[in-house]
Order: C-alpha cells, then structure tokens, then sequence
C-alpha cells in the first residue's frame, strides 16, 4: 500500500496555485503545496501591484461566465480575509467606433447583459479628461470591472489555504515530476512526496517540469511601467476607472493610483520570448520606454511622460492565447494549469474551482471546453506518450 502525503499535490504555488489550495482546502480536501520561493513573490505572473479586472471580455464572450464565477470567488477569498481585494472601479474600453477591439467588446456585453454605458466622444471627453480623445474614439464603460492586487492576493489566498489545514512548503523548489503506477511523485532536494493526484500550475516553469507541454508553451517578457503626477485627485479609483485603449495606433491599459503619486500604464503588447524562466532579463530597452511615453504624452496628458518605475514579468503563452487547464491526455492523474497568455490573473479563482473540481469529481460545471488541453495534444502519437510518461494502460 503506498503511503500518500495528502490527497492532492500542488507544484507550483503563485496564481493558479494558491487559488487552487484554497478551493480545495475550503472543500477539506487535504492539500500540499510546493512553491520555488514564496507565495506572493513578485518573480513570474503575478508581480507589479495591480491586475485588470474585466468582464466586458476582448477575448470572447465565452469566458464572461468564469469571469462572474471569479468575481464572487474574489468577493468571497476578500471577506474571508478581511481585505478588499476586487476593487470595481468600472472599466473604460476605448477604441474606435466599428474596430474590431470595441466590436468583441460589445459582444460580450449583448450576449450577457452586462451593465454598461456607451461613450461618444463628447461624453468621453466630458466625464474623462484625463484621457485625450483622439478623433474617432468612442468608449464602452464596463461598470462589472475593476483592479486586483495580485501579491496580497496570492499570499491572502496561501494563507487562507493553510488556515483551513493545507500545507505549502516555502523555498521547495520540486526538481521533477515522476509518474508511477503507484502514485505521482514529487521530487524536492528533501525528499520524495507521494500522491495519488497532483495539479501542476507552475507558470512559465511548466514545460521544465512537463516536458510533453513544450511544443504549446512559449514564455514571454512584460514590462510595466508607472508615471509620476502632479495631479493625483484627477487618478484616484473614484475618478479614474481602469481602462484599456486602442488610440492612435496605440494599445495601453491603465489603473488608478495606488500610491498618490504615481499612474501606472502600460503597453499590452509582450515585448520579447524569454529562453529560461531562471535568467530573466530586466534590463528594459530603450526603444519600450519610448513607446510607452509617446503612449502617455499622447493619451494622458496627465501624466509626466517619464518612467520612475519600471518591472519586468513573464507568463506563458500559447498560440491561440487560451490557457490550457485539465488532466493530461497521457496521466489523467496530472491535471494541469497554465499558458494564461497575458490575462489569466482574474480568473485565478474560477481556475482553483475547475482545478478543485476536476481532481475531486473528475469534471466540472464550469465551461472550459476552450481550455482544453488536448486541442494541442491530439496530434501526440504513441511514441511521443511513452517519451512523456504515460503509465502502463491496465
Ligand atoms: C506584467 C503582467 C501583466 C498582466 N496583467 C494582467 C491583467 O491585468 N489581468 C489579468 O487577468 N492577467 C494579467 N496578467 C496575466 C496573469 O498575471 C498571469 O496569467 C497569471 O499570473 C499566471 O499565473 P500562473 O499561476 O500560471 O503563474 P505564476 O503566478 O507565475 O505561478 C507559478 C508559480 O510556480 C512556481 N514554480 C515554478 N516552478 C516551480 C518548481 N519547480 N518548484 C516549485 N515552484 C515552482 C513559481 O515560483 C510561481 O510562483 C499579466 C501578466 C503579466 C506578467
């Protein structure tokens, strides 16, 4: 008989990881968690003190059901902690009339009914000064959208995980995954853990450690940038909500200031591919601050267009920009988390959900057909399973 260290193993404990463990422990299921250096780090995904909340969603209208699903998880995980984590601030998308940014938009809000306003340029203009409208633009305000702080969230969420009887093992970094007949194990510098389940949501580590995701998995640099002003009560959450922006052949978000003193906006687009997770480069080119306050000069005024903070983060990304969150096709005893491609941190708790589900019930009600791992892995042949690990079929 073999001995198992919990009923469920978690590699990885940043976004997905922490969401996941306090899912589970809230279900009492009996969780240990593995994390390279602490919950709430600022290294990988979840690093740059705020995180786009949108539900009016550019990526389809298909995620607007994980979204509301989040939304109440992230009330939930605030109340548990007594920390206001999701700050609805609403959320202005402003773009061109007819661009197919404000069209995908829109769609999601006609499909489910979110609460909403439309902008002409006149309205913008009046209700948002800060903005510069360019000729042209036109806005939606998303008012079911807003801001999260992704290092207080994920180390609240740990913690609140370990309140309930999870365990997370700080400054563990796991070495390799083996997959046995008789468990999956976890290979630490310590020791070897066994269990007969493991949710693998190691960010831009994963195809280290599973080797058979590669080929989906591209690992790309993002770079945050903050902007002093001298007028902080025009950014404050109650006046300046969220925004995403295509203008001008521009394409930013920004978010209220935090500090008082600071505006932080940034460009959506990745900058370059990282070879290995573990040499990040930090130094951010010229020609990224450039854009960014050309951006700034250009759209919020504002702002004084100089960088006094700038961060540098990764996700993982795949080709189609859906993650990829379920068993894997060769041990369904794996079920696996990531390739967020840039927006995953607000569906961290639907995540955890689907994750605590899948490893419990095996399915869930969530709709996650679109994250479906094995719309890259169907190819996989025989060969290839064997070269991954697959067990023995009994
Ligand atoms: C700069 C930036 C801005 C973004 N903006 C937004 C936004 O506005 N809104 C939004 O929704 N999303 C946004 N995203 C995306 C979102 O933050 C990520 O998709 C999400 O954080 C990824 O979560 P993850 O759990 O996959 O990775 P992570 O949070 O990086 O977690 C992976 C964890 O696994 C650990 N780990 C890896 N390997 C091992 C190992 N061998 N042993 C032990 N531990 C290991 C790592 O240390 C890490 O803590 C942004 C991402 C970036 C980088």
């Amino acid at each position: 008989m073999t001995r198992f260290d919990a009923e469920v193993g978690v590699v990885g404990v940043g976004t997905m990881g922490a969401l996941t463990m306090w899912q589970l422990a809230r279900r009492g299921v009996s969780a240990v968690g593995f994390e390279q250096f602490a919950p709430g780090h600022d290294r990988s995904g979840a690093g740059g003190e705020s995180r786009l909340f949108r539900t009016a969603y550019l990526e389809g209208s298909h995620y607007v059901p994980l979204l509301r699903h989040s939304r109440a998880e992230w009330e939930r995980l605030g109340a548990d902690t007594g920390v206001h984590l999701l700050r609805l601030t609403g959320g202005l998308m402003i773009g061109s009339e007819g661009s197919a940014f404000l069209d995908a938009v829109g769609r999601s809000i006609r499909e489910h009914d979110i609460e909403h306003e439309v902008l002409d340029i006149d309205a913008l203009r009046t209700r948002y000064p800060q903005h510069a409208v360019r000729p042209g633009d036109v806005a939606y305000l998303d008012h079911e959208s807003g801001y999260l702080r992704p290092e207080v969230a994920v180390a609240l969420a740990a913690s609140e995980a370990e309140r309930l009887g999870a365990v997370v093992h700080r400054r563990a970094r796991v070495a390799e995954i083996r997959m046995t007949d008789a468990a999956v194990e976890v290979h630490t510098d310590e020791r070897v853990f066994r269990f007969p389940r493991l949710v693998v949501s190691a960010g831009v580590w994963t195809s280290q450690l599973l080797p058979g995701i590669t080929p989906l998995h591209e690992v790309i640099r993002i770079v945050m940038t903050w902007f002093p002003t001298r007028t902080p009560e025009r950014f404050t959450e109650d006046v300046f909500p969220i925004f995403v922006r295509q203008s001008d052949g521009f394409d930013i978000s920004g978010w209220p200031s935090i500090d008082g003193a600071t505006v932080k906006i940034g460009l959506n687009n990745g900058w370059d591919r990282v070879a290995d997770p573990d040499r990040l480069d930090r130094t951010v080119p010229d020609a990224l601050f450039d854009e960014v306050r050309e951006a700034v000069r250009t759209l919020v005024p504002g702002v004084d267009p100089e960088v006094v903070r700038a961060g540098v983060y990764m996700d993982g990304y795949t080709t189609d920009h859906d993650a990829f969150v379920g068993p894997l096709a060769w041990d369904d005893r794996i079920t696996v988390l990531g390739g967020f491609s840039g927006h995953g941190f607000k569906l961290a708790p639907a995540m955890g959900t689907v994750a605590a589900d899948l490893v419990t019930v095996g399915s869930t009600d969530l709709p996650i057909d679109h994250l479906r791992p094995s719309r890259f892995t169907a190819n996989v042949t025989a060969a290839d399973r064997v070269r991954f690990g697959r067990r023995a079929t009994h």
